[in-house]
């Protein structure tokens, strides 16, 4: 049988026993109609046989307790026959069982219920079924719910960034009120929202038979609704925490991104998942050091005669020992060159480079010995113009 049986059949009608029948009169009805209606009895009579099924489940709901209770629910819920969605549609006072409710794990396989109802064009319809029986009986009647995602920021020093760190990010979220155990109701039996059956959720048609779905305004997407509002936290069941976690933030991230951490957020309510964590990484700059992706760049200043004879520098690196570059004579002002290796982590553990930019250093304080072997230079290379080749092009265009 169907969720959708469940509501649109009155399989008391169908014995011809009252509501508040007892178990045994339930029984004795059945017995009676199925030996009146059974197929051996009325062969070929089609109708009959019609009667004989719909009396066979009739029997299987009635005459079972547990889901003779989940039949009335759903009757009382949604009306007898028809389904009203939207506000007013639900009956109202409903009382859960708070330890179902918040006892965190549900219970059980699922019955056949929702699947293969509300799915052409119903919009929401299969939830709401969903949610209120796909727990296997007397369980959970509304369903878990994924905990809020908090974004939370840090900032790292440039090293950490590139080395990846573990660090304390105090955050406050939500979590369940201590006062009314997440209720929200000051005694602990809040009823169901009557506007989105316990869902939290309202579908709104579109026109195209297609709906959206929307959190439930009455309830703030709860399913419930507090009776006598909690006044720690004013109904919601809600409280903020703050607690301190230690997160770890992996090697090589930049400056501005944003980090997710899979079911660090806020806890779940009714046994659903936590939410997320995203982390928004801000990264100090560092004095010397620069980054270009998974590269480090630096800059290291080098005497005239270092660029122009050629030569060997020492270059430092992050957080390891300096290494030596060969200049080539000639290097001109601003060359880069690749120091493999020595730059930043990357996600499969090798690492970039570093990428050094060599700068020309001009002296300001010069020596009696310098200053005689600049002039010496100077008269050497009195024939070379080194902008004569800027005026040339300056001309042409
Ligand atoms: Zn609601
Ligand atoms: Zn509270």
């Amino acid at each position: 049988m169907s969720t959708k049986d469940f509501v649109e059949k009155d399989y008391y009608k169908v014995l011809g026993v009252p509501k508040d029948a007892t178990d045994a009169e339930v029984k004795k009805a059945y017995r009676k109609l199925a030996r009146e209606y059974h197929p051996d009895a009325n062969k070929g009579d089609a109708k009959a046989e019609e009667r004989f099924k719909e009396i066979s489940e009739a029997n299987d709901v009635l005459g079972d307790p547990k889901k003779r209770k989940e039949y009335d629910e759903a009757r009382a819920l949604f009306g007898n026959g028809g389904f009203r969605a939207g506000p007013g549609g639900a009956g109202g006072n409903f009382n859960f069982d708070l330890g179902d409710l918040f006892g965190g794990a549900p219970g059980g396989g699922q019955t056949a219920g929702a699947g293969g109802f509300g799915g052409g064009g119903g919009g929401g319809l299969g939830d709401v079924f969903g949610g209120l029986f796909n727990r296997g009986g007397a369980g959970t009647r509304v369903q878990p719910r994924r905990g809020q995602d908090i974004e939370s920021e840090v900032t790292l020093s440039f090293t950490e960034a590139v080395d990846g760190a573990t660090v304390p990010l105090r955050m406050s979220s939500q979590a369940p009120c201590k006062a009314c155990s997440g209720t929200g109701d000051k005694n602990g039996t809040p009823r169901v929202c009557p506007t989105c059956v316990g869902t939290g959720q309202v579908s709104r048609g579109t026109g195209g038979g297609f709906s959206l779905t929307d959190p439930c305004v009455d309830c703030k997407g709860r399913g419930l609704i507090a009776q006598d509002p909690c006044d720690v936290c004013k109904g919601s069941g809600r409280a903020k925490s703050a607690r301190t976690m230690q997160v770890r933030i992996p090697a090589g991230v930049l400056d501005g991104q944003r980090i997710r951490l899979r079911g660090k957020g806020s806890p779940g309510e009714r046994g659903g998942p936590a939410g997320d964590l995203y982390v928004v990484v801000h990264v100090d700059a560092h004095p010397v050091f620069g980054r270009k992706g998974d590269n480090l760049t630096v800059t290291v200043p080098v005497t005239f005669p270092e660029a122009a004879l050629g030569g060997e520098v020492k270059v430092p690196t992050l957080g390891g020992p300096p290494v030596t570059l060969k200049l080539p004579a000639g290097t001109p002002n601003g060359r880069t060159m690749r120091a493999r290796g020595k730059g930043a982590v990357r996600k499969d553990g090798t690492r970039g480079d570093l990428l050094v930019t060599v700068e020309v250093s001009v002296p300001t304080d010069l020596g009696a010995d310098a200053q005689d072997a600049l002039e010496a230079y100077r008269k050497a290379t009195a024939g070379e113009d080194p902008r004569a080749e800027l005026f040339q092009a300056a001309k042409g265009a």
